[in-house]
């Protein structure tokens, strides 16, 4: 049995699915192991493609802005075979006085940059933890909780790797839109992201709220 359980059921009086914990031990990578056996089998209705119940041949959510992190990151570079300051030919930095967003860079027409021209993403194996998790289906509320708390600390700390690896070349983290002038490292503790080079080595109890963690449980 997997550590997380996604199942069937009706939410709100529509066809969705609901996601339980069973083992305070469960990776974030058991987690996306689990979803994505179950959304490649379970046949749930589609939102956005209408009569549809898989994601065959449908690439709509590639076009929305996407956040990533530090470990999305690693495996981007893994895939792609390139270093960290590399990567940032991929990555939009937006910053607003001190808070810095980083997401996967668009094409014109606001495809996602690794979206090839036939519509199929160019590293689907090592696509983000926001694609990976990401369902347009009627989904538990929990499940958009856990999607805000991981992509957010482990934006935390990519920015943080960031800072520090363009510092050691005396430079500033890159930035397409806005100003590094308020960015300051001392913003951004480490954090359970920290060090870490896969989603296989955190726990989701070091990364959920205690209060998330307890409905997963239950
Ligand atoms: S989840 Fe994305 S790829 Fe799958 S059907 Fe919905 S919009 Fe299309
Ligand atoms: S990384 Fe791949 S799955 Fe994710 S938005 Fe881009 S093309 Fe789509």
């Amino acid at each position: 049995m997997h550590k997380v359980q996604f199942t069937k059921t009706m939410l709100k009086g529509m066809a969705g699915f609901d996601l339980q914990v069973k083992s305070g031990n469960a990776s974030i990578q058991e987690f996306l192991d689990a979803m994505n056996e179950f959304v490649e089998k379970a046949a749930l209705p589609r939102l956005w493609p209408p009569n549809c119940s898989n994601c065959y041949g449908c690439n709509l959510c590639c076009h929305e802005p996407l956040p990533v992190t530090s470990i999305d990151v690693e495996n981007i570079c893994r895939a792609l075979q390139i270093d960290f300051i590399e990567s940032f030919k991929y990555l939009w930095v937006q910053v607003q006085g001190n808070v810095v967003d980083i997401t996967l860079k668009r094409k014109k027409g606001h495809n996602c940059i690794f979206l090839n021209q036939e519509g199929i993403c160019k590293i689907y194996s090592a696509r983000p933890f926001l694609c990976q998790s990401f369902i347009c289906s009627n989904v538990p509320e929990s499940l958009n909780e856990i999607r805000s708390q991981i992509v957010n600390q482990g934006m935390d700390e990519l920015v943080r790797k960031a800072i520090m690896a363009f510092k050691s070349r005396g430079k500033a983290i890159p930035v397409n839109l806005g100003s590094t002038r308020y960015v300051n490292l001392n913003d951004w503790p480490r954090n359970c992201f920290s060090d870490k080079k896969s989603y296989s080595k955190i726990l989701l109890k070091n990364v959920l709220s205690s209060d998330l963690m307890r409905v997963l449980l239950l």
